[in-house]
């Protein structure tokens, strides 16, 4: 069980890179992954706190996350031997330091300047290009550092997006349940009440996150970092991810103009909530005043790709048991579906 060692969220805590540096004892060469924007937002400030904490400070700036930039990211950090890896940026550039870092037995420690998904603190990471397009096991990162005020000022969308991806938490520890009991599934009760706790969180406080304030950013933050934590205590996605995420990565498969990840697991959880026999006017309704899309048009997609979506995503991991797998919903009935939630008209 990996667990991070420094977890420091609020507004302004770029600051005590300083301090948490000399906590970790880290020393010699560090490396900042960003790409041009995130440089500019936040990666700059960091590389100017590591030099002042005494490290040698060299960047990376990359432009995409593909196979093969993974690949450049990871010829470099075996040229540059640096002793610890920053990643500052959005869900992408956190992954692919988490996979680098992993890969070349380094620690990473995570900076992200949005909320857009549960990855800045997991230890699981997805790259694209990959013929998995679900996430893969990698490593947690070293310490966390969240500042709010930096990530207050990225789109909207992205606190949206992350919202989206906690709430369907409901539907994913469900999915763990049935697994567990039908298929006699390792099932981790702790793992899986921190999992729901943080949804209920989220969904408890969505006024204050709606209101945009400080407060509600905080909430969701600390909800993430611990479905991060649920993952690294389960050794896998099983807390976090289930038929809604399934749901999601097929729209991607289907859809190359996709939205978020975070919005389309929220509305595969009011798709998977509806098989599950929950209460998914309740999780449709918390999207709803959050901002969040609840209907093909609001995510940009085509009503059929909706169900082309909920048809195919049993089939991305046959391995990971979840209501699609024990229903075998057949094309109409998945469009039923779709109706009786409003996702489609
Ligand atoms: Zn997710």
């Amino acid at each position: 069980m990996q667990l991070p060692r420094e977890v420091i969220v609020g507004k302004g805590t770029l600051a005590r890179l300083p301090e948490v540096v000399k906590r970790l004892g880290l020393k010699g060469k560090a490396l900042v992954l960003s790409d041009a924007q995130c440089y500019e937002i936040a990666g700059k400030t960091v590389s100017g706190f590591l030099e002042q904490s005494g490290l040698t400070v060299d960047f990376l700036l990359v432009k995409s996350m593909t196979v093969d930039d993974l690949i450049k990211v990871e010829e470099q950090l075996k040229d540059q031997k640096p002793r610890v890896l920053f990643g500052v940026g959005g869900g992408t550039i956190i992954d692919a330091a988490k996979l680098s870092s992993a890969s070349q037995n380094i620690p990473f420690v995570s900076i992200p300047t949005t909320v857009s998904h549960d990855g800045i603190a997991s230890p699981l990471a997805s790259i694209k290009g990959s013929d998995k397009p679900y996430s893969i096991l990698a490593q947690a990162p070293m310490a966390i550092i969240a500042d709010t005020e930096v990530i207050a000022n990225a789109p909207w969308r992205f606190v949206v997006s992350g919202c989206g991806d906690v709430i369907s938490k409901f539907t994913a520890v469900k999915d763990w349940k049935l697994a567990h009991l039908e298929k006699g599934e390792y099932y981790g009760g702790y793992a899986a009440s921190l999992a729901l706790m943080s949804a209920k969180l989220v969904s408890e406080n969505a006024n204050l996150i709606a209101e945009k304030k400080n407060e509600g950013l905080r909430i969701l933050l600390e909800a993430l970092i611990s479905c991060g934590v649920a993952m690294s205590i389960a050794g896998s996605s099983r807390p976090c991810s289930g038929s809604e995420h399934l749901f999601s990565h097929a729209l991607d498969i289907i859809n190359s103009n996709h939205a978020i990840h975070g919005e389309q697991c929220g509305v595969g959880s009011i798709l998977t909530s509806f098989l599950h026999g929950s209460n998914w006017q309740k999780i449709k309704s918390t999207l709803k005043q959050i901002g969040a899309p609840t209907t093909a048009q609001e995510l940009g997609v085509k009503d059929m790709d909706i169900v082309k979506a909920l048809q195919m995503a049993a089939h991305i991991r046959p391995e990971r048991y979840t209501i699609l797998h024990k229903l075998n919903l057949n094309f109409d009935a998945c469009e039923t579906v779709a109706r009786a939630t409003g996702i489609i008209s």
